[in-house]
């Protein structure tokens, strides 16, 4: 049997009864490749679901405020994601049709090479390979390819592997059985290469160590920083800012107001309500460290001295942010980082938090 035929047969056999397989709605398909990138399938599922729940089309999306979008994306991170995916729907609802090109898909806010092969081969039977970190792995195995697979050559051989194996009468299945064997047997640690499909064609199986492809990249070293947290309350809830919609991490995101203190052991200058009062504004009083938490954000090993503080000033906040005081309840309803809950679970609780309404206060930066 045809390595693509082979491909297909255990794909119809095993594959995972998974919503967006239920659908041919490019506007679904695409929301479920947006909300894959780098997220397992299990952590998906709840979201997708309750977000298609709100919007049922893309011009229930593109009429929503990306506020709103935001929050419901709240615990999936990377919440680029979601406001290129708000930004394309108004697209798609001008123009009034879905792109069903690879070029149309990529002209779209947000979708990249990964996103435009996906969609158009599943959604419209387009015939071209999709290649994202799973098909990378099968096939750098298959191939047992000895160089970096994200160099331009490599990408090469990659591509032309995967289009080889792509059936033109059936390019979105033939798609998304790579992915799914990447997915579910040719994984990164002990792949299951007696069930696979492809075994007889692979040539890393048949070296004897499939493990050791794709060829490791070099890591970045990690650094270790030393942040402080200033925690506000009053009896509204807790102070927390919203970052500019053109930050380059975490846009739109609401966080507690913090300040590095040291990269690597080395102090940053400043004393740290100064520096507070330069990102933020006002005027802040840090009372004593109530708690300390460890964080991870991609190589970076964040120690966060969690302080008591208090802040004096008119309401008046930073051009681009917004702030307001949130209790749990307000909390929920927003985009957060996932910092803000590990921090406030170190702060020690003298009561139950009052449940007002939230936001009881909030602030938006004048525009000048
Ligand atoms: S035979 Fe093993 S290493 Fe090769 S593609 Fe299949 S699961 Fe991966």
């Amino acid at each position: 049997m045809r390595q693509a035929e082979a491909l297909l047969t255990w794909f119809d056999q095993h594959r995972r009864d998974l919503p967006w397989r239920r659908t041919s709605d490019p506007y679904k398909i695409w929301l479920s490749e947006v909300m894959l990138q780098q997220t397992r399938v299990e952590t998906v599922l709840p979201f997708y679901n309750r977000f298609l729940e709100r919007f049922p089309a893309v011009e229930d999306l593109a009429r929503a405020e990306v506020e709103e979008v935001l929050a419901l994306w709240s615990g999936l991170g990377y919440y680029r994601r979601a406001r290129q995916l708000h930004a394309a729907a108004r697209k798609v609802a001008e123009a009034g049709t879905f792109p069903s090109t690879v070029e149309g898909l990529l002209a779209l806010p947000g979708i990249g090479a990964y996103t435009a092969a996906a969609v158009a081969s599943i959604a419209f039977g387009v015939a071209t390979p999709v290649m994202d970190g799973n098909v990378e792995r099968v096939l750098s195995r298959v191939l047992a390819l000895d160089e970096d697979p994200k160099s331009g050559a490599a990408r090469k051989k990659l591509l032309a592997k995967a289009a080889e194996l792509l059936d033109p009468a059936r390019p979105g299945d033939s798609n998304q059985a790579l992915m799914e064997l990447g997915a579910t047997l040719c994984s990164p640690r002990r792949p299951k290469c007696l069930l696979c499909p492809l075994l007889s064609g692979c040539r890393a199986a048949r070296e004897g160590d499939p493990e050791s492809y794709p060829i490791p990249k070099v890591k970045r070293d990690s650094e270790r920083h030393r942040l402080l947290v200033a925690v506000v309350e009053d009896d509204s809830g807790v102070l927390l800012f919203r970052r500019p919609d053109d930050s380059t991490l975490l846009a739109g995101t609401w966080e507690l107001p913090w300040i590095t203190r040291e990269r690597d052991g080395v102090p940053e200058p400043g004393e740290p309500g100064e520096v507070l009062a330069g990102r933020y504004g006002g005027r802040w009083t840090i009372g004593p460290r109530v708690g300390g938490v460890r964080h991870g954000i991609t190589y970076r090993d964040l120690e966060i001295d969690v302080h008591r503080a208090e802040l004096a000033w008119g309401g008046e906040v930073r051009e681009g942010m917004a702030a307001g005081f949130f209790d749990e309840a307000g909390r929920a309803n927003l985009p957060l980082s996932s910092l803000v809950g590990k921090v406030l679970a170190a702060v020690p609780r003298p009561g139950a938090t009052p449940s007002a309404e939230a936001p009881a206060r909030r602030f938006r930066s004048r525009r000048r």
